[in-house]
């Protein structure tokens, strides 16, 4: 049996982590949002999950972000969410074959919570807490809580997972070049705020930083951590092709940017937004332990 997540962060010193989906499957030209592709074209997310995991990523994400009913109701009526949750861990699942850990992606509701904007605290929660609910009785190794631009937001999806089960939390802000999250917190506030709450892995996820600024935002934060530090920068900044986002980040800049956030103490790498496989692959030995 496989060890528990748990166990393998502590005796790893670094750890790969897979790159996109959405970025990916928009390529090919599957449906947004990304996740509706899990029932539409299977064998595409199947194909690029195990492509990570061949690549020698060690931890893989369920292809559901933000598959929760709030974000469902109003950006994809017609699909069961709910089921697109449960295969969505499936999926993963198989991608995974054993060699790796399968995380459910949880991503925002995408919309403001009051005062600024019309989401109520209690609705956010209760609709993380039905979309965790089914990834972890699906047998999800844990919870990657992504994406998020509010520390608050991302305090409720915490909450959600800590209330439901005891799995492990990945818990990624995306973090600005101005050096705090939209709503204006620091790396450091966020990880005061998150860490008490039982998080297992703290960092960066998207955004429109670069990898040497993300490097030196946390190098402080990176000394005195009890947690791994985790950083999934994207691809750089898209330029837009016939309506489609296109990521021109050569491998070698991404292993430049991947060594340089490992200089300053992030343990836990990959990428988002247009890291693909190759770019998975020109880092992956800097992972290989014995
Ligand atoms: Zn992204």
């Amino acid at each position: 049996m496989k060890k528990s997540f748990r166990e393998f962060l502590k005796e790893r010193k670094l750890i790969l982590h897979c790159g996109a989906t959405g970025t990916e499957l928009m390529k090919i030209g599957g449906e947004t949002p990304g996740a509706v592709n899990t029932i539409t074209r299977p064998q595409d997310v199947l194909r690029i999950q195990r492509d990570y995991v061949e690549a020698g990523a060690k931890i893989v994400l369920t292809n559901t972000f933000a598959m929760n009913p709030l974000y469902s109701d109003v950006r994809c009526k017609g699909y069961d969410w709910a089921l697109l949750n449960r295969r969505g861990v499936e999926l993963a699942e198989e991608a995974a074959g054993g060699e790796a850990y399968v995380f459910g992606n949880v991503g925002p509701v995408g919309e403001m919570l009051e005062p600024l904007g019309t989401l109520k605290k209690t609705d956010a929660y209760e609709a993380y807490g039905a979309q965790i609910k089914i990834l972890a009785d699906g047998g999800a190794d844990g919870i990657s809580i992504q994406t998020f631009f509010d520390l608050e937001d991302m305090i409720l999806a915490v909450k959600a997972v800590r209330d439901y089960c005891d799995l492990p939390i990945i818990a990624n802000l995306v973090f600005n070049q101005n050096g705090a999250t939209m709503m204006g917190n620091t790396p450091q506030q966020c990880y005061d705020a998150l860490y008490p709450m039982g998080i297992d892995v703290f960092g960066h996820n998207c955004g429109e930083i670069d990898a040497f600024s993300l490097g030196d935002l946390f190098s402080d934060l990176a000394k005195k951590t009890e947690i791994p530090l985790v950083a999934l920068p994207n691809a750089g900044i898209p330029k837009t092709v016939e309506g489609k986002p296109v990521y021109e980040m050569t491998n070698e800049e991404f292993r430049r940017g991947t060594e340089y956030l490992i200089e300053k103490g992030f343990t836990v790498l990959g990428g988002c937004c247009g890291v693909n496989v190759g770019h998975i692959r020109a880092i992956a030995d800097l992972f290989v332990q014995e």
